[in-house]
C-alpha cells in the first residue's frame, strides 16, 4: 500500500508566518479557510461582490478583490468552479502573483490540461480532500478529518512539498491520512471515476433499471422504489465495508442474483466503453469538449439537463420523497450538492 501520512509524520511547518489567500467562499473555500484559521494560519478570502463575499465576511474573514488578496498572498489556493478559474487566473490571478509565492489547488484539472500556465517562480501543489466541503469543515469541528490526496507540480522554492502537506495538516486532513499522487493521476482518475462510475455510470444503470420495469408495465412507484430509492442502503453497506460487507447484509437470494446477473449487464463490451472513456479523457478530448462547451454558454450541457429534469423517474421521484420526510433535501443543498 502506498505511504499514508498523518499529523506526526508532518513536522515541518512552513506554512506559519505566510498569509494564504483562499479565492472562492463555495464548498471547498469555506472548509479550508476556517479550518485554517482554526489551525492558527493567517487566512484571506479573495472574492468578487455576491453571496459568498456576504457569507465569508458574516464568518469574520476579510474579504478583498481577488486582484487584492494575491498581491498580499504567499499561498494562493484556488477554490472557484473548475471551468472559471483559467479567466480569474488570467485576468487577477497572474498579474498579482509574488515571486517565490504558491498558487494551490483542490484539483488538478486546469494545471494537468494546460489552461492555467504557472510561471516559473512559484510553487505549485494541490491538496485534494476526498469528501464534499461540509464534511471538510465537520470532522475537523469533530476532532477529526477527511483523508486528503496531495501532489506538487513545480516546487520553485525547495519547500513545495513541504508546504502541501503543512496545507493538508491545516485543514485537518492529516489526521486521518495523506496520500501522494501527481495532477495527472488525481485529474485522470477524478474525471474517470465520476463519468463510468459514480456519476455516469450510475444514473444510465439507474434509468435504464426504471425504464424496463415502466415499460414491462410495473408501476413507476415500484421502479422507483426498486432501482433508485434503495440505492441509499446498498451504497451505505459498500462504504462502511466494501462488495463483501453489503454481500452479508443482503439476502442470499439477492446475492445469488448479484453473482449471475450483474456481470450479465457489466459485461466485457462494457468495460471496454469504460476504456474508451478513459482515452478520451488521457488525451484530452473531454477536457477539450468541456472547455469549448464552456466558450459557447453551454448549449449542449443545457439542453440535455433540461431534457433529464423531464425523465419520468424525476416526477414520480419528487411525488413519493413528499412522502417521505425524514428524508433531508440534499440535492437543492448548495454544500452538498458537488462531491465528484
Ligand atoms: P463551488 O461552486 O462550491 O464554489 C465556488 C466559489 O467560487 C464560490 O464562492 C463563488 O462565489 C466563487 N466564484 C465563482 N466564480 C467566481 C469568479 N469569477 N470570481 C471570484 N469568485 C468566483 O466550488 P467547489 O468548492 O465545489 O469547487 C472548488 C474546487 O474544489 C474545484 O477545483 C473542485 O474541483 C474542487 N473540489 C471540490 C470538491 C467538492 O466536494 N465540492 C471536492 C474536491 C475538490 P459566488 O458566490 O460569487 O458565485
Ligand atoms: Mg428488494
Ligand atoms: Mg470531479
Amino acid at each position: 500500500m502506498v505511504k499514508v501520512l498523518h499529523d506526526e509524520d508532518i513536522q515541518r511547518d512552513v506554512l506559519t508566518g505566510k498569509k494564504v489567500a483562499v479565492v472562492g467562499y463555495g464548498s471547498q473555500g469555506h472548509a479550508h479557510a476556517q479550518n485554517l484559521r482554526d489551525s492558527g494560519y493567517e487566512v484571506v478570502i479573495g472574492l468578487r461582490e455576491g453571496k459568498s463575499a456576504a457569507r465569508a465576511r458574516e464568518d469574520g474573514f476579510t474579504v478583498l478583490p481577488v486582484a487584492d488578496a494575491v498581491s498580499v498572498a504567499d499561498v494562493v489556493m484556488i477554490l472557484m468552479p473548475d471551468e472559471t478559474q483559467a479567466k480569474v487566473y488570467k485576468e487577477s490571478i497572474k498579474p498579482n502573483l509574488k515571486s517565490g509565492a504558491a498558487i494551490a489547488f483542490a484539483h488538478g484539472f486546469n494545471i494537468h490540461f494546460g489552461q492555467i500556465v504557472p510561471p516559473d517562480d512559484v510553487d505549485v501543489f494541490m491538496v485534494a480532500p476526498k469528501g464534499p466541503g461540509h464534511l471538510v469543515r465537520r470532522t475537523y469541528e469533530e476532532g477529526a478529518g477527511v483523508p486528503a490526496l496531495y501532489a506538487v507540480y513545480q516546487d520553485a522554492t525547495g519547500q513545495a512539498k513541504d508546504l502541501a502537506l503543512s496545507y493538508a495538516k491545516g485543514i485537518g486532513a492529516a489526521r486521518a491520512g495523506v496520500l501522494e499522487t501527481t495532477f495527472k493521476e488525481e485529474t485522470e482518475t477524478d474525471l474517470f471515476g465520476e463519468q463510468a462510475v459514480l456519476c455516469g455510470g450510475l444514473t444510465s444503470l439507474i434509468k435504464a433499471g426504471f425504464e424496463v420495469l415502466v415499460e414491462a408495465g410495473y408501476q413507476p412507484e415500484a421502479a422507483y422504489f426498486e432501482c433508485l430509492h434503495e440505492m441509499k442502503l446498498i451504497v451505505d453497506l459498500l462504504y462502511e465495508g466494501g462488495l463483501s460487507n453489503m454481500r452479508y447484509s443482503i439476502s442470499d437470494t439477492a446475492q445469488w442474483g448479484d453473482f449471475v446477473s450483474g456481470p450479465r449487464v457489466v459485461t466485457a463490451e462494457t468495460k471496454e466503453r469504460m476504456k474508451e472513456i478513459l482515452a478520451d479523457i488521457q488525451s484530452g478530448a473531454f477536457a477539450k469538449s468541456w472547455i469549448l462547451e464552456n466558450q459557447v454558454n453551454r448549449p449542449q450541457f443545457n439542453a440535455i439537463n433540461a431534457q433529464e429534469l423531464n425523465h419520468p423517474i424525476e416526477k414520480v421521484g419528487q411525488e413519493l420523497r413528499a412522502l417521505m420526510p425524514f428524508i433531508k433535501q440534499s440535492v437543492k443543498d448548495q454544500e452538498t450538492k458537488k462531491v465528484a
